[in-house]
């Protein structure tokens, strides 16, 4: 029996696809690296956006006529799978099993039945399930908090993936205990607001807290994703400056730069609340690389809104950006009441962006030019003759692969810059010598 998994979206559901494979794994399932040679295909999906539900549409055409030729077990999960536009294509190209982001943990009842199996329901155990250490890995996610409580307006995850739930600390410890043993050097704690973890439980550490035992274990590096503006606090600062582990790069969406914006997004803080933030963070910590996550062309956003982001940007001249159309999505109330702007005016405002963020991502990175930086070189680059890594701002950065034969930590020092990555040659290795990957 063989089973592969296709992953659409974030980091969220990178972690998920590896539980469900873990779960596929324990179950005697052989994981196979093409749809051509497996028994069971599992469409891990995204529904954020338009695109990748078109993605899914596309590949659920493919998969249907596959399983007409030669008989297929098709599995949906993630977020589309919790939407009723995801469960009509599920019916529409004869998925058998069908399990929202809340119910991975039903994957081994729904492979005893003989029958369509759906579950929507979002089970406790999710939480509890600790996936094995992925085999040969040096970074890995953890999940630390599922759901989201917040209502932005274009957003459909609080509907697909429910409120926020916390995992208990000791399960989180004893995840990233069993990864360092296994050899992992860098942790990534995920959450769509990593900032609300342990809000929801009585007697749970606050995000602050579990970031200095996190921070405490011995793994080299720590990040985490996503902050949400509106509860960076101070603390959660401290807790970075003072815990050398954690990594100083802070990825802190900001959306919009126009309070008129941010108020029909339903994003809770205001432009000066957001600046205050980012003063605190250059104050407490000097050296951080900031990212943002950018909507341009949110309906009724005018060219005078799209200026004030513009100017926004200037003002904290972010090291990198994500910059996104605004993408209708039914189910959320900005597709419900606002009208969508013409498409060419939202791409025209992308490019404008595009533009601002190269020459700020290549001022800030030529700032790095000279510097000694540690890299996590994991493997083989897209360009001839180079290895490809990242270093603790994550910043992607080029090695002569002669230098650094097998993945692991380097000391590297920047050489040359480009708007979007680093080169740089190794002086030295993090001690102990590079870690290699473990044999598979
Ligand atoms: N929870 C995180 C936060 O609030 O910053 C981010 C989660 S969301 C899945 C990732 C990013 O997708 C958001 O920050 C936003 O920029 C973008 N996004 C979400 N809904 C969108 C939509 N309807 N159209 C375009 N971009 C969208
Ligand atoms: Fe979506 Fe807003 Fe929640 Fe982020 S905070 S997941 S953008 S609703």
């Amino acid at each position: 029996m063989r089973a592969h998994i296709i992953t659409y979206g974030c980091q969220m559901n990178e972690y998920d696809s590896h539980l469900v494979a873990s779960e596929l794994v324990s179950l005697g399932w052989e994981l196979v690296d093409s749809v051509e040679e497996a028994d069971f295909v599992l469409v891990n999906t995204c529904a954020v956006r338009g695109k990748p539900v078109e993605k899914v549409r596309s590949l659920l055409g493919q998969l249907r006529k596959e399983k007409e030729r030669r008989g297929l077990l098709i599995g949906m999960m993630g977020c589309l799978a919790q939407l009723d536009e995801g469960q009509q294509m599920a019916k529409k190209f004869g998925v058998d099993i069908l399990l929202g982001p809340g119910a991975l943990t039903s994957l081994p009842e729904a492979l005893k039945q003989n029958a369509r199996f759906w579950d929507l329901t979002f089970r406790e155990d999710v939480l509890d399930y600790i996936p094995p250490p992925p085999k040969g890995a040096l970074s890995a996610h953890v999940t630390i908090i599922r759901g989201c409580n917040h209502h932005c307006t274009y957003c459909i995850v609080p509907t697909t993936r429910g409120p926020e739930v916390s995992r208990h600390p000791d399960l989180i410890l004893k995840e990233i205990e069993l990864l360092k043993q296994a050899g992992v050097v860098e942790v990534t704690l995920l959450g769509q607001n990593v900032n609300s973890y342990g809000k929801d439980q009585p007697g749970f550490p606050s995000f602050a807290e579990l970031l200095r035992m996190v921070g405490g274990m011995g793994i080299p590096r720590v990040r985490f994703l996503t902050s949400h503006p509106v509860n960076f606090t101070d603390d959660i600062i401290q807790a970075i400056a003072e815990t050398p582990a954690i990594c100083r790069y802070i990825h802190l969406p900001v959306q919009s730069g126009s309070d008129r914006v941010l108020r029909r997004m339903a994003r809770e803080y205001r432009r000066a609340h957001y600046l205050d933030r980012i003063r605190k963070i250059r104050e407490m910590l000097p050296d951080a690389v900031l990212s943002t996550d950018i909507i341009v062309g949110f309906p009724g956003e005018t060219e005078e809104d799209f200026q004030e982001t513009l100017s926004l940007y200037d003002e904290v001249g972010y090291d990198q950006a994500y910059m996104f159309i605004y993408s209708p999505r039914p189910g959320t109330p900005a597709y419900k009441h606002f009208q969508d702007l013409p498409r060419e005016v939202k791409v025209e405002r992308l490019m404008r962006l595009i533009e601002k963020q190269k020459e700020w991502s290549y001022r800030r990175n030529l700032e790095w030019v000279g510097k000694t930086v540690e890299v996590l070189v994991r493997g083989e680059a897209k360009e001839e003759g180079f290895v490809q890594g990242h270093d603790r701002g994550n910043h992607p950065v080029l090695i002569p692969a002669a230098q650094a034969p097998v993945p692991g930590l380097y000391q590297v020092e920047i050489k040359q810059a480009t708007p979007h990555l680093l080169f740089g040659e190794v002086v030295g290795a993090r001690e102990p010598a590079p870690i290699p990957l473990p044999v598979a």
